[in-house]
C-alpha cells in the first residue's frame, strides 16, 4: 500500500471553472464540439497546464493528446487515465472534462508530493467522444483500438464542411503517432455517473463492472402511396401504420424481457410526409441495449421476427438493417478489485454499477486492462447546461484514481 498522496480539491474545482469558461453558454453549461474554435481552445488550455506541470505532450492522427508525466523506467508501458473535453451542443462543465482534469490533477498532486513512478503516467484526451460535428462518436480511442481506421476518421466531413483531416491541421493537432502504436498498462476514466444512483444511495464511488451492449436497427417499411380521401381504408397499405403496430409490439418485448433492457425509437422519418397522402415509406431507428450479449441477441431475434410478422399481415414489406453493433463490455477484474478497495481504504462509500452510457474506457478496454470510476452527478442530470457535480465528490474521485494508478506504477 502506498502512502496516502492527498489531492488539492480546491486546484481542481478550479480547474474545472476555469475550463467551463471555454465556449460558456448563457446557462452554466459548455459548448465545445469536437475540433471547432472551441474545442482548440479548451484543448490549447489543457496543454498549457500539463507543460507548465512537467509533462511531455504529445499527438497522434486523430488528434488524441497524450500527456506523459515521465517515469523512472522509460522502457515501462504507462499507466493511464483520461477522457474527453468535447461537449454535447448544450453541454456541461463536467461530462468528459472531469476525467481529463483529475488525471491532471493527479500529475499535480504527485509533483506537490514529490513523487516519482516507475513506469510513466499518460493522461489521455480521446477526440470526438460526443460524435456532434462529425461521426463515428468515440472516434479517437476508436481509432485507438483498431476499431476504425485512420483514414475513415480522417475522411469524415464536419457540420461545416470541412474534413476532419483538414480541421486537425487547422486546429494544429495532427499527430505523426499511429493510434494503437502505445501500449498502456492500463487505463483507469474517472468520469460523473450521468444517472440518478449513486445520489439516491448516498454512495460516494461508482465502481464500473461493465457498459451494457449496444445495437442500432434500422427498419424501413414499405408500402403505398396513396389518397387521403379517395382510397377505402380496406385498401390501404399504409408504412406508417404498420411501423406504428411494429413499436408498440417491440416496446412490449422489451419490457417482458427483464429490468435491464433498454429499447428507444427517437428517429422516425415518414414519407412523403404530406397531409393527405397515405405514407408509403417509414424509416425509424430502433436503439437496443443490454448488459448481456446473448439477451441483448434474443431480444434482437425476437424484435425482427415481431416486425416481419406484423409487416406481412399488413401487406408491407420490410427491411431491417444492423447499422451499429457494440458489444457489452466487462471491465478488469484486477482493476475493479483494486478499485473498491482503494475507495474503501480511503473511507469513501462504494458500490458496483453498470454504465447505461457508452463511454472512451469501452474501446480501450479491447487493447488494455480498463475500468472506469463514476462519482454522482446532480439529479443524474448530464447534457444539459444545469449538469453539476460537487467539488468533494470530485476530489474523492481523482484521490481514488490517483491511489489506483500509482499502485500500478510503482
Ligand atoms: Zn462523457
Amino acid at each position: 500500500m502506498s502512502a496516502d498522496i492527498p489531492v488539492n480539491e480546491d486546484r481542481l474545482w478550479q480547474s474545472l471553472v476555469d475550463m467551463g469558461k471555454v465556449g460558456a453558454l448563457p446557462n452554466g453549461g459548455c459548448c465545445r464540439t469536437a475540433l471547432s474554435a472551441e474545442d482548440k481552445a479548451g484543448r490549447d488550455l489543457f496543454v498549457s497546464w500539463c507543460r507548465e506541470a512537467g509533462c511531455e505532450v504529445s499527438f497522434d492522427l486523430v488528434g488524441n493528446i497524450y500527456a506523459r508525466r515521465r517515469g523512472r523506467d522509460p522502457t515501462r508501458a504507462a499507466v493511464a487515465t483520461g477522457s474527453h473535453l468535447d461537449t454535447q451542443p448544450h453541454g456541461g462543465k463536467f461530462d468528459g472534462i472531469y476525467g481529463v482534469l483529475a488525471g491532471l490533477e493527479v500529475v499535480r498532486a504527485l509533483n506537490d508530493a514529490r513523487v516519482e513512478t516507475e513506469a510513466p503516467i499518460d493522461v489521455v484526451v480521446w477526440t470526438n467522444e460526443e460524435g456532434v460535428r462529425f461521426s463515428p462518436p468515440l472516434a479517437g480511442s476508436s481509432a485507438f483500438a483498431g476499431v476504425t481506421d485512420v483514414e475513415t476518421i480522417h475522411a469524415a466531413v464536419t457540420l461545416d464542411g470541412t474534413t476532419v483531416r483538414q480541421d486537425l491541421q487547422a486546429t494544429g493537432y495532427l499527430g505523426q503517432e499511429h493510434p494503437g502504436a502505445r501500449k498502456f498498462a492500463c487505463f483507469v476514466e474517472a468520469h460523473i455517473e450521468q444517472g440518478p444512483i449513486l445520489e439516491a444511495e448516498r454512495r460516494t464511488i461508482g465502481v464500473v463492472t461493465r457498459i451494457q451492449g449496444l445495437r442500432w436497427l434500422k427498419v424501413t417499411v414499405t408500402g403505398m402511396d396513396g389518397h387521403a380521401g379517395t382510397t377505402p381504408m380496406d385498401r390501404r397499405r399504409d408504412a406508417l401504420l404498420g411501423a406504428a403496430e411494429m413499436v408498440l409490439a417491440i416496446n412490449r418485448l422489451a419490457r417482458e424481457q427483464d429490468e435491464w433492457a433498454r429499447l428507444t425509437n427517437g428517429r422516425f422519418q415518414v414519407e412523403p410526409n404530406s397531409g393527405a397522402t397515405i405514407p408509403g415509406r417509414v424509416v425509424f431507428i430502433c436503439d437496443l441495449r443490454h448488459p448481456d450479449a446473448a439477451t441483448l441477441q434474443a431480444l434482437d431475434d425476437r424484435m425482427q421476427q415481431a416486425m416481419r410478422g406484423i409487416a406481412k399481415s399488413n401487406g408491407l414489406a420490410v427491411d431491417i438493417e444492423r447499422v451499429m453493433d457494440k458489444p457489452p463490455v466487462q471491465f478488469d477484474a484486477d482493476l475493479i478489485g483494486s478499485i473498491r478497495e482503494t475507495a474503501r481504504r480511503l473511507g469513501y462509500s462504494s458500490q458496483d454499477m453498470l454504465s447505461g452510457a457508452g463511454h472512451d474506457a469501452m474501446n480501450v478496454a479491447r487493447v488494455a486492462p480498463t475500468c472506469m470510476i463514476f462519482i454522482p452527478c446532480k439529479d443524474g442530470l448530464s447534457h444539459n447546461e444545469a449538469e453539476s457535480a460537487a467539488p468533494e465528490h470530485l476530489a474523492a474521485g481523482a484521490h481514488t484514481l490517483l491511489q489506483t494508478l500509482v499502485a500500478r506504477a510503482r
